[in-house]
């Protein structure tokens, strides 16, 4: 796990514990005392993750919390609060301002690493907020469900417009079959890699203007298959 992660506590001992124990993860981590410096420290815009302790000095975290998710530059940085027993209804707020999990004080060193990975597992994929995808001819809207080439519609199945959308929302990501069955097939029983590859001939044949030399849904050999947005 090599992520950057930036605690935010006025706790020393507790930043010293969370430091030692992620840093034996392979993770990069920077503390900060209070919502000020943890504020200035997010605009270089190098942090995977934040660990953001609810009480804080002047700043409570849920104040932190809020700041960064209504300023566009800094509302997709994920989130873990640190809350101590009994801050039941600050936890609730704290994930209804947008944090993407929370971690129960006292808590485990390895529970910790565990929602870290957990929370980054899961949002370095996240998708982008456009309603409309454009690429080349290829106009993919995802809220009609219509996809066009050149203005001409595409007929696509649902299971079709799905794997679509799942690899052009991730454009230039590569994913192997298991990643993009997990994603697209969700817990559909008996599906298995090779339903991937038949679905991606489908799906070029519908949109590649020459599915033997595809334009859009390309495939690294060996690894899986990713969106060629260029
Ligand atoms: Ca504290």
């Amino acid at each position: 796990m090599q992520a950057k992660i930036l605690i935010v506590e006025d706790e020393k001992d507790i930043t010293d514990l969370v430091s030692y124990n992620l840093t034996k993860e392979g993770c990069h981590i920077d503390s900060a005392g209070d919502g000020e410096e943890a504020l200035e420290k997010i605009k270089s815009g190098k942090y995977d993750l934040m660990i953001l302790d609810l009480m804080l000095p002047a700043l409570s975290g849920l104040e932190i919390c809020r700041i960064i998710r209504s300023n566009p530059d800094t509302a997709s940085l994920p989130i873990i609060m640190l809350t101590a027993k009994g801050e039941e209804v600050d936890r609730i707020l704290g994930l209804e301002m947008g944090a993407d999990d929370y971690v129960t004080k006292p808590f485990s060193p390895r529970e910790l690493a565990a929602r870290v990975k957990a929370v980054l597992r899961r949002t370095s994929g996240k998708p982008a907020p456009e309603k409309i995808i454009e690429s080349g001819d290829l106009v993919i809207n995802k809220e009609t469900y219509l996809v066009t080439r050149k203005g001409k519609p595409i007929k696509l199945s649902a299971t079709e417009f799905k794997l679509l959308l799942f690899l052009a929302e991730r454009k230039g990501k590569i994913f192997d079959r298991d990643r993009i069955l997990d994603a697209v097939w969700r817990n559909e029983a008996f599906v298995e890699p090779r339903t991937v590859d038949v679905h991606i001939r489908r799906l070029r044949a519908q949109i590649e203007e020459d599915p033997d030399h595809p334009r859009y849904i390309k495939t690294m050999r060996g690894v899986g298959y990713y969106f060629d947005g260029n």
